[in-house]
């Protein structure tokens, strides 16, 4: 229903009265002019992103997920270098054809489900080059064919044992990283020699940022095969909740059961994962598609970012199993679902408000909304709206409430003996942090007057009276 009210929406906007002003809204969309500082700061995530990645391995396979644990074998030891050096010959995966066969296999599997499994058509936002971009939605069904699949051909056909995620997971770990660099640069000289829509790149004069950061806003092969959905979704999304359940079969094989922590933990995964799925075509206007270009930080943040660090918890809890009590059992629950209550309601709102064009009710009360324009690169003026009532009258950012709560609920489920489990709250909370400055500079660019209005209407960032 609301894929089909969007797609009247766009196409009525793709019809809608246009007018030349040149003047405005040249410069909105993703930063162009870098300064040498985020050039060092691009340098560093580039370097210290995989080498993070490759040490939480090292500290879960190698010493129980304690995380300080290798870098104090290093630092007590007499000689440091060789001390590091013999670390890095033990525990460093070396090349697996096999994990890398299980990987590729994978990859095409969900190639062929992305461009094969009937579809409908959702559309972002209208992208700075005045560009209104169709894309296939079909995750959902990909999400169901891959987990039944995997569950059949490991309970039922014995094709696979169901820990052989796990029991690859070095292996895996470096096919994944020789795939998500191999896209990075084929997507850099994609952006210069055969861009999909050359006037949607933005070129910061820096090698580094555009390597990082991307260049092209959404590089795609034909019309609908989009590499942002695609790999958010597929190799990223869709990997989680199988990681989980092979570290949830790992954990069986080694201890005999199951701990309610990790059941609880693969349920909450999974809740947010299936409603990813299940409202994908609200992605489309989220800032990942409508704001970020393709580069390292999306070709190899959903290759290796994603699945290894947001399944970080199953990881810790297959070598530090947890019986919660059912008072834990019940908190976690609780901060849980509410935080996915939130984030769903929150997140729900601004759609409904957008497909109705403001009209409707919001907390029982006919929406608040600012009516905005804004001009694409193109010289075209177009409208949009902006919800100042329900959840968005609360605060700017309120759907991230939400999602630290759940953040944090994934997290807890570990107990409280070692902090890298808690690595994803942490992250998350820079992360969204860091957005909501992103997002300002961009709304601000893209509404400018009208976005200052909504700033005076809701002055608060992310919770209401403090921040
Ligand atoms: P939003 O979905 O909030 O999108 C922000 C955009 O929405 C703005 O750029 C603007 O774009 C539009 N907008 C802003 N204010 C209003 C308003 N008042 N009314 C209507 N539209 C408005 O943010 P994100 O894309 O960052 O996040 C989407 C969800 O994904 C969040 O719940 C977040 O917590 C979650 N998330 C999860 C991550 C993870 O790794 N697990 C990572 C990042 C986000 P425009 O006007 O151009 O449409």
């Amino acid at each position: 229903m609301a894929v089909q009210q969007r797609k009247v929406v766009a196409q009525a906007e793709l019809k809608a009265e246009t007018k030349v002003d040149a003047q405005v809204g040249k410069t909105w969309g993703r930063d162009r002019d870098v300064s040498f500082g985020t050039i060092l700061i691009s340098l560093g995530i580039l370097v210290l992103s995989p080498l993070w990645v490759m040490y939480t391995y090292i500290s879960c396979n190698a010493y129980q997920c304690a995380m300080s644990a290798p870098a104090l074998e290093i630092y007590n030891s007499p000689n440091a270098l060789e001390a590091l050096k013999q670390l890095l010959i033990r525990e460093v995966p070396t090349f697996s054809p096999h994990a890398a066969r299980i990987f590729l296999t994978w990859l095409t599997f969900q190639a062929v489900l992305y461009a094969f499994l009937p579809s409908q058509i959702g559309y972002g936002q209208r992208t700075p080059a005045g560009h209104l971009l169709p894309y296939k939605v079909n995750g959902l069904f990909a999400w169901i064919i891959s987990h039944a699949l995997y569950a059949a051909g490991g309970l039922y056909f014995g094709w696979w044992k169901l820990t052989i995620i796990h029991d690859n997971w070095g292996g895996l770990l470096l096919a994944a990283n020789m795939y998500g660099y191999f896209l990075t640069f084929f997507c850099y000289i994609k952006a210069h020699f055969f861009p999909s829509h050359a006037a949607d790149r933005k070129f910061s004069g820096s090698f580094i940022y555009d390597l990082l950061m991307g260049i092209e806003f959404n590089p795609r092969f034909g019309k609908y095969f989009d590499f942002k959905l695609f790999h958010n979704g597929r190799p990223g999304i869709v990997a989680w909740t199988m990681i989980n359940l092979s570290f949830a079969a790992a954990q069986y094989e080694k201890i005999g059961y199951v701990t309610n922590s990790m059941i609880l933990l693969n349920l909450l995964h999974m809740t947010y994962v299936l409603d990813f799925f299940y409202n994908e075509d609200w992605y489309l206007r989220t800032i990942d598609i409508a704001h970020d270009h393709f580069g390292f930080y999306l070709a190899w943040g959903d290759s290796v970012w994603l699945p290894w660090l947001y399944t970080l918890q199953s990881h810790y809890l297959v070598r530090n199993p947890v019986d919660l009590s059912p008072l834990h059992f019940a908190l976690i629950f609780t901060v849980g679902y509410t935080g996915y209550f939130i984030f769903r309601s929150v997140n729900h709102q601004k759609d409904i408000v957008r497909s109705t064009n403001g009209e409707c009710m919001i907390w029982g009360k006919p929406a608040k909304v600012i009516r905005t324009s804004f001009v694409t690169s193109d010289g075209k003026t177009h409208k949009s709206l902006l919800l100042c009532s329900g959840y968005w009258g609360l605060s700017r950012h309120f759907n991230y409430v939400g999602d630290l709560l759940i953040s944090l609920a994934f997290c807890m489920t570990c107990g409280t003996q070692h902090l890298l489990p808690y690595f994803y709250i942490i992250y998350m909370t820079i992360l969204l942090l860091h957005r909501i400055q992103r997002d300002h500079t961009r709304c601000k660019g893209k509404y400018g007057k009208y976005w200052e209005e909504y700033e005076k209407i809701v002055p608060y960032k992310l919770i209401p009276y403090i921040y």
